[in-house]
């Protein structure tokens, strides 16, 4: 652009004349040697080359149109459909009336007739020509993005709402398209490489709406818009042109993701079409094989849904909707079972939507970090709840559970003690459960973490054991006081052997890292049996109690200590 802003102000400009008799070109030099650099081809084919060479620094082509080799209406041509070379303005030389319509219609700028016409002419012709190729270059720049050429977000949308205006009943769809973990892919192999793929990607955007119509932008780093009239079929089309892109990429550590609006009629801008694919696009995130998907009403209103509560966690936060219920879990191995503490498990009372389970807002809230304020305030209720009872002379345990955001929160130990502090409890009477997931997500981390919470005197426990991936290695180094097992195992014990087999190989794990088994999710007497004669320690699950209020298990806790 630099270069083309100093040629504008009169610097630098090269003409290059083709022609193959030497008296025409000298008589051509002649007219423009006081204000350009000129420079010469006798053939098409020396032009090309001259041509290809001085691609950035040519300021205009004067191409006569019969000569040996390469004739200019073939030169012409290939430079009308080069994608580096269409930008130079070319002025045809002829004698001939009829060829002039030919070569404006093949993409000359303009004509000059031989004999050639007064030096003033051709001086203001050629300068003409100049002034509007280039004013077009700098119009094209400032709309494009410079390394992919495809149109920048703003002209996108500008152009975008324009065919809209013009074209009212002409559907249209919407595409966002994104590259899986490119940041890591620029991180391996280099910004160099990063910008090849995304020049090749571009390409293909470019020639698929060259193909359909419409348009396309790069939206940001790596993800792009493209606009294009309503596919039928659009699982058909979109798939065929994911392969096109794998074809071109030709890379298979590099996967795509395309999140799709498809018109259907409903009375959206673009914008709005846009925010939908998005969503879409968004939704389909970490899937590591390419993929697309369909926007459709459901997902929104989901999404519109989790928008909502995520809105409203501040001002439930201070309105105590959310209340936390306790489920007793039970010691089996003296025979009859004794409540021996029980695990706080949040709900949400919504003024709007009633009772909230947690499998509704957990994972939304870990998405966006909100879990640590909620989780921080379930603790506090916790703690509150333990003095409570010790206070009515019951000495509960209360386990909390603890997201893996929180792990990874520098401040968690000072958070905890400070609400064993103000509660005035002890930290061996708030156990924390964390979920084996957590460990693989980066095992030293949480191991450090963990292993700094139990010398501040807090128990952990290690929830959903058997659904993460921890390595045997890694569980020796482990330090944990009990491990609970997924649900899911203890569900199918009954009729599946090959869960029954590993909740035996779980506990014998147990047995070996000397902590107790806890066994979650329990329903039947079944259940109960088999784990009892498995070795299981302690059975959490509905068929001793579901989760209860604090006052119902306060009851519990009473009638409990009657029946000893
Ligand atoms: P979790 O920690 O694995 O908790 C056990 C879940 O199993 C609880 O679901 C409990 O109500 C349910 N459950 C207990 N016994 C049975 C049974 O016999 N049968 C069946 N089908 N289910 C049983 P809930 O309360 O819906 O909680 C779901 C998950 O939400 C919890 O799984 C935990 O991961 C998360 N969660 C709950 N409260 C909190 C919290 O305060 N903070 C954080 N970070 N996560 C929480
Ligand atoms: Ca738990
Ligand atoms: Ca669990």
């Amino acid at each position: 652009m630099q270069e083309l802003l100093e040629r504008k102000q009169g610097l630098h400009r090269t003409v290059l004349i083709v022609d193959d008799e030497l008296i025409e070109r000298e008589m051509l030099a002649a007219m423009l040697n006081e204000s350009y650099e000129v420079i010469f081809a006798s053939n098409g084919v020396t032009a090309l080359e001259i041509i290809k060479h001085e691609k950035t620094t040519l300021s205009i082509i004067l191409l006569d149109l019969h000569m040996p080799k390469l004739d200019g209406y073939s030169l012409l041509k290939i430079l009308r459909s080069d994608s580096e070379l269409w930008r130079i303005p070319v002025i045809v030389l002829t004698s001939e009336k009829n060829a002039e319509v030919k070569s404006l219609q093949l993409g000359a700028a303009d004509f000059i007739s031989k004999p050639y016409e007064a030096p003033e002419i051709i001086r203001a012709r050629i300068e003409h020509a100049i002034e509007l190729s280039e004013d077009r270059i700098i119009i094209h720049e400032t709309e494009r993005d410079v390394l992919t050429g495809l149109f920048n977000k703003e002209f996108f949308f500008e152009y975008g709402r324009r065919l809209d205006n013009q074209n009212e009943n002409m559907p249209m769809d919407a595409l966002v398209l994104d590259i899986n973990r490119f940041h890591i892919i620029n991180e391996l192999y280099g910004r160099a490489y990063g910008d090849i793929l995304l020049k090749k990607l571009g390409n293909s955007i470019h020639n698929l709406v060259c193909e359909t119509g419409g348009l396309a932008c790069r939206r940001n780093s790596n993800c792009f818009g493209i606009y294009i009239p309503h596919m039928d079929n659009p699982k058909d089309h979109i798939s065929r042109f994911i392969s096109m892109i794998e074809e071109v990429l030709d890379d298979r550590k590099i996967s795509i993701r395309l999140g799709i609006y498809s018109d259907d009629g409903s009375d959206l801008d673009m914008e709005q079409r846009f925010e939908r694919a998005e969503l879409v696009c968004r939704k389909i995130k970490n899937h590591y094989t390419t993929c697309f998907d369909i926007y459709n009403a459901e997902l929104h209103s989901k999404e519109l849904h989790s928008e909502r509560l995520i809105n409203d966690m501040d001002s439930a936060l201070v309105e105590k909707q959310f209340k936390v219920f306790y489920q007793p879990k039970y010691n089996i191995c003296d025979g009859k079972p004794v409540l021996t503490s029980v695990e706080a498990l949040v709900r949400w009372f919504h003024p709007e939507f009633g009772m909230i389970p947690p499998g509704e807002f957990i994972t939304l809230f870990e998405d966006n970090g909100l879990i640590r304020q909620l989780d921080k305030y379930v603790w506090s209720e916790a703690a509150n709840q333990i003095k409570k009872w010790k206070e009515e002379g019951f000495n509960v345990p209360v386990s909390v559970n603890v997201s893996r955001v929180d792990v990874f929160n520098p401040r968690l130990v000072d958070i905890l003690s400070d609400i064993i502090k103000s509660s005035e409890i002890d930290s061996e009477s708030l156990l924390l459960e964390i979920t084996e997931s957590a460990y693989s997500d980066n095992a030293q981390q949480i191991i450090n973490t963990v292993m700094n919470l139990r010398e501040n005197g807090f128990k952990i426990e290690m929830d959903d054991f058997g659904s993460g991936y921890s390595s045997l290695n890694m569980l020796c180094s482990l330090p944990i006081d009990a491990l609970k097992l997924d649900m899911e195992f203890i569900r199918n014990i009954c009729d599946n052997k090959k869960h029954f087999r590993l909740v035996g190989i779980m506990i014998d794990i147990a047995r070996i890292l000397e902590v107790p088994v806890i066994a979650e999710g329990v329903e039947t007497k079944e259940q109960l049996d088999l784990l009892e004669d498995l070795g299981c320690d302690i059975i959490q699950g509905y068929y001793f109690s579901k989760p209860l209020p604090a006052e119902e298990l306060t009851a519990l806790l009473k009638s409990e200590v009657r029946s000893v």
